[in-house]
Parts: structure tokens; C-alpha cells; sequence
């Protein structure tokens, strides 16, 4: 039996079965998801898709028929419950009772948001956003819904604000850390978006504590913060981060640090037979700095799904990828190329007062990451430099008479 079992099928999932039958893989290929609809993109769910310029049939990774042709079975609405290794093949069981033998395993179940533990935090109203029906129950309270309290300064709270003040709605970000965005970006980039949000006409608070969700009835009606504010609201959307989703891992005993599945650079899991990929596995840096990595992005679920498939294909490849990532939030759209984490020095470049700019990060002088704001054309300098090794003196970085790409300097060889 040569059977490959893909369990999640979402971003990585569905890369992992396309990847595997580019490298010529011919044996049966199953792509196991527990939601409804084949792979779609979630980035859409807080955009395009939240604010009807997009619809279902434009979300979708692949038509049904693009599977069939390549014959890839992809199993929907059926999540699997349990796995293991019996004797020297595997076998998973769905919620529906079917059994699936494998050979070789591929994990990609994504993450799932982290919940608000808090009175009222169950009434009706209390949404979060991960996938297509939580972004089909936000939109059918969207209509009716005047004000909306966002809780959590991240980048899914501040898509959400953006597109509900887009739409005329009383918004009110509530963040509990000093600064928005804070995991993912430098002060500055946070301040930014602070002012620029409140620019639009959104109220954004930072160090701020929420003790409660009040409601009438089983509605929501309300945020209640610790000085005894209430903050009104007719929908409160809920994103202050997610988790790893690591049940199945857990039961084939893989290790996990900080309920993310442990990989090395070549996407295997601490069991030989086991590969993973997305927003659940925790990685070596891919671009080879010290420390491990857990990154949620469509970049990542791709790059190392790559990965993945050349590793259960025999040929492994280490990954060696450039993280980026983008959000759009109203009309400012935020690139980010390259991870900040480690940094000892930013160059700004550009006036944020004009909403265009970009933030250079740097270790111990070499250029790690930027975050752009409206301007792709540094983005994509920094991307490619990046993958290249290259740095721009930071001294010189902030200069905008004279082009980022001028100033790269070559990796030393
Ligand atoms: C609203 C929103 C906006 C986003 N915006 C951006 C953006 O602008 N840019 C960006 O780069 N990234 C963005 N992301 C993040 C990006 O979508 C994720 O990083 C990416 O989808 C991760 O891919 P994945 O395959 O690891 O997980 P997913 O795409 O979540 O797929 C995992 C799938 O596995 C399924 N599954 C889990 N357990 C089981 C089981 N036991 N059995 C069967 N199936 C199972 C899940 O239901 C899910 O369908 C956004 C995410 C969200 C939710």
C-alpha cells in the first residue's frame, strides 16, 4: 500500500496533493476536511468576501474538477477523529465512522481561534472568524448590525473594523496590550494603524481590559470594560489570536511545544511517517536565523506543503522560503516581507502621515524584514533581497530620493 493521507483540507492541505502529484506521485491520494466546501481561501473571509465583493465561487482553491482530473479524493464535512499506526500501516477514522488506511501522513488541520472566557461570552452576537460559517453567520448579522466592538487589535479584529466602518457602521477596536498589531510589528507600524484607523472614524482603544459581554436576553447588547464602561454593540467579533490544532498529533504521541507539531526544516514530525504543514506546526526559521517558528499565512501553508510533498516523495528539500504576508485594511494595504522578530534597529522610510511608507528592520546591521504601507514596489525590493541575502546600508535606507533597489548591497560571497 502506498495510500497518502491528507488530514485538513485547507491551504496546506490541498498544496500538499497538488505538490505530490507534480512530483509524480501516482499511488491514491485522500484529502480529508471537516468543513463543507473544498479548499478555498480564507484571506477573502475578513475582505472581499465580508463586504459582498466577493462570493463563494471566487474563494474556492481549485474547481471539484481540477481534483477529479488528477484524482485526488477529497472528502468533505467529515473531520477525522482518530488515528494510528497499526502494526506498519496507518488508519484514521472519520466523525462519519469511515476508516481510511494510509501508508504516509500528512498533517495540515490549521489552527482555530482562541476563545474569550468572560460572562456573556456565549450570548448570541459573540462572533469569531475563521472560516466560511463564521464568515456566513458575521454577514447575516452585518445588515442589521449599526455598532460592532472589535476585541482584539490583531490583523483579523482590524480587517473586520476596517470593513464594518467601510460600511457606515459605529466601530470600536478594545485591545488589551499597549500598541496594535504588536506581535507582528514594530511600534511604529502599531502607531500607524492606531492613528490612521481613528482617522477613518474608529474608535481604538489600547490597554484596555474587557470583564464581561452583557446582553438582553441571549443577545448581545454590549461590552462591559474594567473601569464599568459599556461599550454598545449589536455584533462583538472576537480576534485575539488562535491555536494550533494538535488533537490528532497528540494521539500518534508527536512531539509539540507550546501545542504546535514540532517540524524540522524538511516538514517531518518527530514520527518518520508524519509530515505537517500551516499555521499548526512550529519550525526552524526558513531563513536559517536561530530560534523556531510558527507562522499563519497563505506564503507559509504553501511554501512548506512544498515541502512536505518532497519529503513523502523521498527527495527531501530543506525549506528555504521568505516569509511575507499582507492585510488590507480600508484603502491601506500592509506588506510585510521577512520576520522582524530579533531586531535592534528600524529605518523609516516615507511619511506614515501620508499612508505610505515603509519600516526596515535590522539585526546587528543586516536587513531581516519590511513592513510597507501602499507601496508594493520596496516590498518587493526587500523580498527579493531577502532571498538573495542582500542587505541596503541602513544609514541610507531612509533617503526617498533615491530608489531601495539602488542601494542594495550584494550578499558577501
Ligand atoms: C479571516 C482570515 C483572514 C486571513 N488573512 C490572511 C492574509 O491576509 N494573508 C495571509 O497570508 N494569511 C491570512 N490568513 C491566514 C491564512 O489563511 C492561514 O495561515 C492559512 O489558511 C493556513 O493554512 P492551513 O492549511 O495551515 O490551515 P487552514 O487553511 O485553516 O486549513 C486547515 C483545514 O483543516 C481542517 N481540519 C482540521 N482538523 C481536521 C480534522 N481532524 N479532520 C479533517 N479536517 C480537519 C480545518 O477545518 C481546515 O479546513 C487569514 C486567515 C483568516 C481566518
Amino acid at each position: 500500500m502506498d495510500d497518502i493521507l491528507i488530514i485538513g483540507a485547507g491551504q496546506a492541505g490541498m498544496q500538499v496533493a497538488v505538490s505530490l502529484r507534480e512530483h509524480g506521485f501516482t499511488g491514491p491520494i485522500t484529502l480529508a476536511g471537516s468543513e463543507r466546501a473544498t479548499p478555498y481561501q480564507r484571506p477573502p473571509l475578513s475582505k472581499a468576501y465580508l463586504s459582498g465583493e466577493a462570493d463563494l465561487e471566487s474563494l474556492e482553491l481549485r474547481a471539484q474538477s481540477f481534483y477529479d482530473d488528477r484524482l485526488i479524493a477529497v472528502r468533505c464535512d467529515d473531520a477525522v477523529v482518530s488515528v494510528a499506526f497499526e502494526g506498519g500501516d496507518g488508519v484514521a477514522v472519520t466523525a462519519s465512522g469511515s476508516r481510511i488506511p494510509f501508508a504516509q501522513l500528512a498533517l495540515t488541520p490549521g489552527s482555530e481561534p482562541r476563545r474569550v472566557s468572560i460572562p456573556g461570552c456565549d450570548l448570541a452576537g459573540v462572533l469569531y472568524l475563521r472560516d466560511l460559517a463564521d464568515a456566513d453567520e458575521l454577514k447575516a448579522r452585518w445588515g442589521a448590525a449599526g455598532r460592532v466592538v472589535v476585541i482584539g487589535g490583531g490583523f483579523i479584529g482590524l480587517e473586520v473594523a476596517a470593513a464594518a466602518r467601510k460600511a457606515g457602521k459605529t466601530v470600536t477596536v478594545l485591545e488589551a496590550a499597549d500598541r496594535l498589531i504588536a506581535r507582528a510589528v514594530s511600534p511604529i507600524t502599531s502607531e500607524f494603524f492606531r492613528q490612521a484607523h481613528a482617522r477613518r472614524g474608529i474608535d481604538v482603544r489600547v490597554s484596555v481590559q474587557v470583564t464581561g459581554i452583557l446582553g438582553t436576553g441571549d443577545i448581545v447588547t454590549g461590552v462591559e470594560l474594567a473601569d464599568g464602561e459599556v461599550v454598545p454593540a449589536d455584533i462583538v467579533l472576537v480576534g485575539i489570536g488562535v491555536i494550533p490544532r494538535s488533537a490528532l498529533a497528540e494521539q500518534l504521541g508527536l512531539k509539540l511545544v507550546g501545542g504546535a507539531i514540532v517540524v524540522d526544516e524538511f516538514a517531518r514530525t518527530s514520527d518518520p511517517r508524519v509530515v505537517a504543514a500551516g499555521d499548526a506546526v512550529l519550525m526552524p526559521h526558513p531563513l536559517g536565523r536561530p530560534g523556531q517558528v510558527r507562522l499563519e499565512s497563505v506564503q507559509n501553508a504553501v511554501d512548506q506543503a512544498k515541502v512536505a510533498a518532497a519529503t513523502l516523495m523521498g527527495a527531501p528539500e530543506a525549506y528555504r522560503a521568505v516569509p511575507w504576508f499582507w492585510s488590507d485594511q480600508a484603502d491601506l494595504k500592509l506588506q510585510i516581507a521577512g520576520l522582524s522578530t530579533g531586531f535592534d534597529q528600524t529605518v523609516v522610510r516615507g511619511d506614515p502621515d501620508d499612508d505610505h511608507f515603509s519600516v526596515l528592520y535590522y539585526a546587528e546591521g543586516k536587513l531581516i524584514a519590511i513592513d510597507t504601507v501602499n507601496d508594493a514596489s520596496d516590498y518587493m525590493v526587500v523580498r527579493r533581497a531577502l532571498g538573495r541575502g542582500a542587505t541596503i546600508p541602513p544609514e541610507l535606507a531612509s533617503d526617498t530620493s533615491v530608489s531601495l533597489k539602488s542601494l542594495l548591497v550584494p550578499a558577501a560571497a
